[in-house]
């Protein structure tokens, strides 16, 4: 549109899907009226977007002559609410991100065959009808007829969510007291954070609030780390809440779109996500929950905003007025600090539902065991009688190893040569079937001919990762069923295998840390760790505490049905202390080291990371970038750096570290734009935009 912009045209500011640290200035052409939140086409740069005003009648700080008018109102779109925008402001100022960054998070443009998308949706809501009409024909209670009746009337009406009428939930005393302390951190004003044993049934207390909340005519976000888990308790959820509104980030942009679109509408719904389910249109929040508060995959990595997810929900918490629930078997230390400080209130849920007491600890000393010859393989013989004896008594094993694929380095056996990623430098892992060298950096891969690519002689794969853990454990129990859960698994078939591990369909599952997270396994009485100290073993100040939640999550999946269970670690290291407070050492000891050395939850990190094909350039932008931050952030924070982290070239590309650490006080939020500040002041002089990237608060 190229109307000319005569003297009393209104102005507006717009954000755009872009990292731009300011809102540009566009002209309303005569007859058109706009009002914040409105999507709008512009240009920009040559380039058309589709915009959110930010704000209308407003007088812009740049020659008016300038000035571009708006290419015209984004028909069909929905407008985007106030809350919405006060969130990604809150997101962008903690992290460090433009405002135009969060947008584009949240409202990702639509390139989808929406046909396709259609056809899923439908094809998905057949099987659940057809699952619901099979357990109709079961059902014998007239109660549990009319449940399911009602279930598949709501979803033939496409009327979705409905908060009843669903299973009864009956809470036991702890649990009873545990939601009323949770009810009065929330009257106080206070975010609670649910610390119960795994197997305690704190889905059970998440249910009876969400119920609560839902009958007081009010919504309920329900987030979990990953959509593995979201899947096994969609399930559960939808006895409880037919007609449950399903949504989480990795489901298609249209799907998203319907979600988005349901949530606009009133009555009261129950939103089930993954950390993108925060940025969906929400209004009338009366409950967030956030499952599994300590999991690292609520920290976004890439791109930007890096935010966590928990921290998050308690931003949104505040700006919707509505109260937060954390609940985690391993708190973080963040969140105990948290709650040390008076910020969270802790509620303690101590006894498991079904009383057992906590699955032992088998600590096998790898090392002693090869020279008792006690290892077959990978195994030990220890770890197999233990299998054996569970299997015959008709229970289920699980087995973690934290590296897929075969073998996850091969070596020359002529020269020597580790086989590495030509753009990474990292060794390449071995996949079978089809044989492949593959970088889990980049996915660069390439067809395994045997042979060195150096001398030619051949090569020998070295350790052990899932598939050859797998393949062992087929040799040794030919009979068992097994089953193989990592990211090599394609992902429609996760749900499959953790559905059919649940219904006692497979016997033996091997996977990488995604079988730690949790799932509810009825039949599971043996847990092990092949190679533990992989897990243990990083150079990370957090490694010790991630890896002692990873065990103790881990632990909590066996013996959850009154039977006892065991959980079996393979390792170098018996003696680290990780292993021994696995036995029962309270958390307060890592809270006392992390204040000594001052990190965090006492320190906040801001890490800088560089990435640049030229060695030599990210050198020099590296220490002039350090010189500048010191000059600029005087007398205060710690500057590490810069250095190269633990593998220190992806696709052909440096990368160097830079790590701050800002004291916790009154200067922080200065000194954090101070930082950001400086950051985009030395990308502009030095020529550096695009090789810089800021990471509030890094896991
Ligand atoms: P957590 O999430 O704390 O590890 P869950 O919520 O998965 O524990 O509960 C563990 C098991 O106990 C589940 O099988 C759950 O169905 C059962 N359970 C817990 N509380 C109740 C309850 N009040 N009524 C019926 N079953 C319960
Ligand atoms: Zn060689
Ligand atoms: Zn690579």
């Amino acid at each position: 549109m190229d109307t000319p912009v005569s003297g009393n045209t209104a102005f507006i500011q717009v954000i755009l899907p872009l990292r731009l640290e300011w809102e540009p200035y566009y002209a309303l052409p005569e007859g058109f009226a706009a009002h914040p939140g409105d999507r709008v086409h512009v240009t920009f740069a040559h380039k058309g977007y589709i915009g959110v005003v930010s704000a209308v009648d407003v007088e812009p700080q740049a020659a008016r002559e300038r000035i571009l008018p708006i290419g015209g109102i984004a028909e069909g779109l929905p407008t985007v609410r106030k809350e919405e925008i006060q969130l990604w402001r809150a997101v962008a100022a903690y992290y460090l991100c433009t405002v135009g960054e969060v947008y584009k998070a949240a409202y990702p443009a639509r390139r989808v065959d929406e046909e396709a998308v259609e056809a899923r949706v439908r094809e998905r809501l057949l099987v659940r009808m057809a699952k619901l009409e099979e357990k109709l024909a079961k059902a014998r209670k007239d109660e549990t007829r009319n449940r399911y009746r009602a279930a598949l009337d709501a979803l033939r009406s496409g009327k979705g969510p409905d908060p009843g009428p669903g299973q009864e939930i009956h809470l036991t005393l702890p649990q009873e007291t545990a939601v009323r302390e949770i009810r009065q951190a929330f009257a106080a004003g206070k975010t609670a954070l649910l610390h119960g044993v795994t197997g305690s049934g704190k889905t059970e207390i998440y249910l009876s609030l969400a119920k609560e909340t839902l009958a007081a005519g009010r919504n309920v976000l329900y987030l979990v780390p990953e959509i593995a888990l979201s899947r096994q308790l969609e399930d559960r959820i939808s006895t409880v809440f037919p007609g449950l509104q399903v949504f989480h980030s990795a489901e298609t942009v249209a799907r998203r779109q319907q979600v988005a679109a349901r949530v606009r509408q009133d009555g009261p719904c129950l939103i089930l996500g993954t950390r993108s389910a925060l940025f969906l249109p929400h209004h009338d929040l009366g409950l967030i929950i956030v499952d599994e508060e300590h999991d690292t995959s609520y920290k976004q990595d890439s791109p930007a905003p890096r935010y966590n997810g928990r921290d998050t929900a308690i931003m949104l918490g505040v700006i919707q007025g509505a109260p937060v629930l954390l609940g985690s078997a391993t708190p973080s230390l963040e969140s105990l600090y948290n709650a040390e400080n008076g910020r969270f209130v802790k509620v303690d849920l101590k006894q498991r539902f079904h009383e057992s007491a906590d699955p032992g600890i088998l600590l096998v000393d790898t090392i002693a065991e090869q020279r008792k010859r006690g290892m077959v393989g990978n195994l030990s013989r220890k770890l197999l009688a233990e299998i054996e004896r569970t299997l015959e008594a008709g229970g289920q094993v699980l087995v973690l190893r934290g590296r897929r694929a075969y073998a996850p380095t091969v070596q020359c056996t002529g020269c020597g040569t580790i086989q590495k990623c030509p753009r990474c430098n990292v060794p390449l892992s071995l996949h079978r079937n089809p044989d492949r060298l593959v970088c889990h950096y980049c996915g660069h891969s390439e067809a395994y001919t045997g042979l060195c690519s150096q001398c030619g002689s051949p090569l020998q794969p070295l350790g052990a990762g899932t598939q050859k853990i797998e393949e062992e454990l087929q040799a040794l129990f030919p009979q068992a069923r097994l089953s193989r859960l990592d990211s090599d698994t394609p992902e429609t078939q996760e749900a499959d295998i953790i559905r059919s591990f649940a219904e006692g369909n497979i016997d033996i599952l091997v996977g990488t840390q995604i079988v730690t997270k949790g799932f509810d396994f009825k039949g599971l009485t043996l847990v092990a760790v092949i190679q533990a100290d992989s897990l243990v073993g990083l150079q990370d100040f957090r490694a010790d505490e991630r890896a002692l939640q990873l065990l103790e999550q881990f632990r909590g999946r066996a013996g959850r049905r009154g039977r006892p269970g065991l959980l079996v670690i393979q390792t170098r290291a018996p003696e680290h202390p990780v292993y021994v407070r696995l036995s029962g050492q309270p958390d307060g000891r890592l809270l006392q080291e992390r204040r000594l050395f001052g990190y965090p939850p006492y320190t906040r990190i801001v890490q800088l990371v560089l990435r640049d094909e030229s060695p030599d350039r990210i050198e020099s932008m590296g220490h002039g970038l350090v010189h500048d931050l010191s000059a600029a952030l005087p007398d205060g924070p710690t500057i590490i750096g810069p250095y190269p982290p633990a593998v220190d070239r992806v696709s052909g590309r440096h990368i160097r570290h830079i790590r701050i650490m800002l004291p916790r006080d009154k200067s922080l939020l200065g000194r954090k734009q101070t930082l950001a500040t400086t950051v985009s002041i030395f990308e502009k002089n030095r020529h550096y935009t695009g090789h810089i990237t800021i990471d509030v608060d890094p896991v």
